[in-house]
């Protein structure tokens, strides 16, 4: 189904990057050149939802707000029937000032602050996790009537991110877990897991469900009201059904139907919602050179300070696609041979290297374009200065910049070597 999708869309998406090469096309020096843009797609997000409903009927998804905060697609989430994973107090807020009722949010962070734990309990918000003892004794002290789920430590270890280094409880402390809630008496309703975000072993989803019961059946024997199972985030686009269907038979197997089960799934929404499209601003090759072995190379408008964070934290692969502006591909002269290219970011680093080397199938030039896909993450407040109305596309297209601290694309965006984290969205729905 993902791939029948993305076809069509292809299209859509490839229509609106040509409608905004056009504008820039009159004025190449124009400093709107330098910003990378998305095209956002909102028709992936609902494809995603249906393929969630039809694998995961009884599982409620909780969006991981971290994953991309942008407030369009926390709203079609939201007018979905998806709730909200909050990670972070302005997460909670931004959630909130959309009109979402607080008892659709889990403060899902098993390490929070404690003005961050105070001030969403008086928002209204219910639910949070824990994985240690001093957690609890700050729950006690703050907001001793949330409801608790307990998180416990399970891992993939092939995962993108693998959080268990960070977060969950190990299965030899949860008892001593349990009783300590008991005596502070805390309300612990059930229990959560990740399994790492980028997942690929479906078993691991298998051992923790088969965890999370041996929690449950010891929550139960303290006399906990045990009722809820949350199981996190991991799914990807291209392995979510094969990691859906195995987890969804554990779940069968070892909890009976009365259980409320939610998930936290982040990257499997947002990934698709963009497609992200780049400048070569300049090129070296290296024939003639020492290095005439090794692939040339393409410097683009963004790099791994900006929405290719994805390359430190997870060894990301980006493979971009060539987009040649309608009606200049005749006059631009180039070679339709493979290519052999790294492919790296404007700053002086030489870390920032976003791919150390691609083919592309068609030789590559300055001031070309290069086009992402599922690059789902999210810039920032206000438009630059700079930015020009007359670059404003009208009609269908929602033109906007936004400026905002995104996550998985641009967590670590920064404005390192005075290189601006400007970016543009064009909107499709
Ligand atoms: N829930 C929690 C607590 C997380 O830390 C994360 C990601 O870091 C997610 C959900 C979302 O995970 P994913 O994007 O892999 O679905």
């Amino acid at each position: 189904m993902g791939s029948l999708g993305s076809s069509i869309d292809e299209q859509v998406i490839d229509d609106q990057i040509q409608a905004r090469l056009q504008l820039f096309s009159e004025s190449p020096c124009g400093r709107e050149n330098d910003i990378p843009f998305f095209v956002a797609n909102t028709t992936k997000v609902v494809q995603q939802h249906q393929r969630w409903t039809h694998a995961l009927p009884h599982i409620h998804p909780f969006y991981a707000v971290k994953c991309n905060p942008d407030k369009r697609l926390l709203q079609l989430l939201a007018d979905m029937g998806v709730n909200f994973d909050c990670a972070s107090l302005a997460e909670i807020e931004q959630v909130l000032e959309m009109g979402v009722d607080p008892s659709r949010i889990i403060f899902a962070h098993p390490c929070k602050a404690p003005s961050a734990l105070d001030i969403a309990a008086r928002r209204g918000v219910r639910r949070t996790t824990f994985d240690n003892a001093d957690e609890l004794d700050k729950i006690q002290r703050i907001s001793p009537g949330m409801e608790l789920l307990l998180r416990i430590y399970v891992q993939d270890h092939g995962a993108k991110v693998a959080l268990g280094t960070k977060f969950g409880a190990p299965m030899e402390v949860t008892q001593a877990l349990l009783e300590k809630a008991r005596r502070a008496g805390l309300k612990i309703i059930g229990v959560s897991f990740h399994i790492g975000s980028g997942a690929s072993d479906p078993n691991a989803f298998v051992t923790a469900v088969q965890d999370a019961k041996r929690v449950f059946e010891d929550g139960k024997a303290l006399g906990f009201n045990m009722h809820m199972l949350d199981i996190g985030g991991g799914f990807e686009d291209s392995n979510f059904e094969t990691m859906a269907y195995p987890l969804r038979k554990a779940i069968i197997r070892e909890f009976p139907s009365s259980v409320t089960l939610i998930a936290e799934p982040g990257r499997f929404y947002a990934s698709g919602f963009y497609t992200m499209v780049c400048q070569v601003i300049a090129r070296r090759t290296q024939a003639g050179t020492m290095n005439s072995t090794l692939p040339d190379m393409l410097y683009l408008n963004d790099g791994l300070y900006g929405c290719f964070s994805m390359g430190w934290s997870e060894n990301g692969i980006f493979v971009p696609t060539l987009v040649v502006p309608r009606g200049k591909s005749s006059t631009v002269s180039r070679e339709w041979t493979p290519h052999r290219y790294s492919i790296w970011g404007p700053t002086c680093d030489s870390i920032d290297c976003i791919s150390k080397e691609v083919v592309m199938d068609q030789e590559v030039k300055v001031g070309d374009w290069l086009k992402f896909q599922d690059m789902g993450g999210k810039p920032f407040h206000s438009p630059p200065d700079f930015w020009r109305s007359d670059c404003l596309l009208d009609g269908e297209i929602i033109f906007e910049l936004i400026l905002h601290l995104i996550a998985y694309t641009i967590s670590a965006s920064s404005r390192f070597n005075g290189f601006p984290n400007t970016y543009a969205i064009i909107l499709l729905e």
